[in-house]
């Protein structure tokens, strides 16, 4: 199915009709209006799922499938009562079951899992298991609660990005390398099942993405995606990192440049972004003037002597890394510092009170990231 360029995926082409939000009782809604609308067409019998055998008829489009009723089984409860049917719907090809709002090719992709399903195979051990394949099937089994499918396709989904992730090698992640516009596919999967930890693996690797290998446009696109799902979250992440790519080329170009370089952006983002370098800048300035203070570890005996002093430095000298919003780097920095003067023990700073700094600075360095919606967007 992914072969045919006019069969867009299914999370493709549902993003354009209608909000996430509203999602299942507005398909399941349009699907029963179908059984109206539908005009008298010819209808063909699918050349691979209409089994002679079959009793569970269902047309979608002009395609007519004779299916297996068992198959369904343990959903066919939930899937008959969702839509509506009556026990004499879809035992014959002149009363069918319709399903008006899929296309014939998804629909064949979940007869294709229905019938490995039936032979207990694992998404790998059939033919056609890209991962659009799966995504497919991961929405349209969610739409129509076969909870079987749903957790067969997701958990092939899940090996699928879990399983190349290397912590030490960003190279050998799947979702690194993966096709462009899978990204945005599985996060919508991701967001409709509410898989937090996939969601951020996904948004993770997205960004790594725009700010090591994507042309700068592709930031464009990623806005509107995360605007059109509402994605708080993702969004504040993608300004955070336009930011600091526009920092970046903007202290490294030839000629000083007055303004960032922004310009393939629309107005609405780079007054974000405006709004974010200088909402980070004073949040950095309002840092240092009332500096964490460094407690004292129990065992400490250089705390005022050395501790303090070398703490105070530490923050002036991450004053000076990288731009005045990049916040987050300059705070990396101090916790980088302090877990390698904690590991070399070079004695600046005593043990104890490394530990102490490491448990004022990481927390930070969260806080921060959770309030980057709050610095470009403003409050919620
Ligand atoms: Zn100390």
């Amino acid at each position: 199915m992914q072969s045919d360029p006019s069969s867009q995926s299914l999370a493709q082409t549902r993003t354009k009709k209608r909000p996430r939000t509203d999602s299942f009782d507005n398909e399941i809604a349009l699907a029963l209006t179908g059984l109206t609308d539908i005009p008298s067409i010819s209808v063909a019998r699918d050349p691979k799922y209409y089994q002679v055998n079959g009793d569970c008829k269902i047309r979608v489009g002009n395609t007519l499938f004779s299916i297996h009723r068992s198959l369904f089984e343990p959903d066919f409860l939930a899937f008959q009562s969702m839509l509506q049917l009556n026990s004499a719907s879809g035992l014959t090809d002149e009363n069918p079951i319709i399903l008006a709002r899929d296309t014939a090719e998804h629909f064949r992709a979940l007869c294709w899992a229905l019938y490995a399903l039936s032979n207990s195979l694992t998404p790998e051990q059939t033919e056609g298991n890209s991962i659009e394949l799966l995504t497919d099937l991961a929405f349209i089994s969610h739409k129509y609660q076969l909870a079987t499918i749903q957790s067969w396709s997701m958990n092939a989904i899940r090996r699928k990005c879990d399983h190349d992730i290397c912590l030490w090698d960003n190279e050998k992640s799947y979702l690194i390398h993966c096709p462009d516009h899978l990204l945005s596919i599985l996060l919508r999967l991701f967001v409709l099942y509410d898989e937090t930890a996939l969601q951020l693996l996904v948004t993770n690797s997205w960004i790594t993405r725009l700010t090591s290998e994507l042309p700068l446009s592709a930031f464009s696109t990623a806005f509107e995606f995360a605007e059109d799902n509402k994605l708080r979250t993702f969004l504040g992440q993608l300004y955070y990192a336009r930011l600091t790519v526009a920092d970046h080329e903007s202290r490294h170009a030839t000629f000083p440049q007055v303004n960032f370089p922004l310009q393939e952006l629309e107005e609405r983002h780079v007054q974000r972004i405006m709004r974010g370098s200088w909402a980070l800048s004073n949040a950095w300035q309002n840092l240092l003037l009332s500096l964490p203070s460094l407690p004292a570890h129990s065992g400490c005996q250089q705390h005022d002597s050395k501790c303090i002093p070398e703490w105070k430095k530490l923050w002036a000298s991450a004053s000076t890394r990288g731009s005045v919003s990049d916040i987050r780097s300059k705070l990396r920095y101090i916790r980088d510092c302090l877990v390698n003067a904690s590991y070399y023990g070079n004695g600046r700073i005593s043990l104890g009170c490394i530990t102490a700094g490491q448990s004022i600075v990481v927390p930070l360095i969260e806080k921060v990231e959770l309030a980057f919606p709050d610095y470009f967007l403003g409050p919620e």
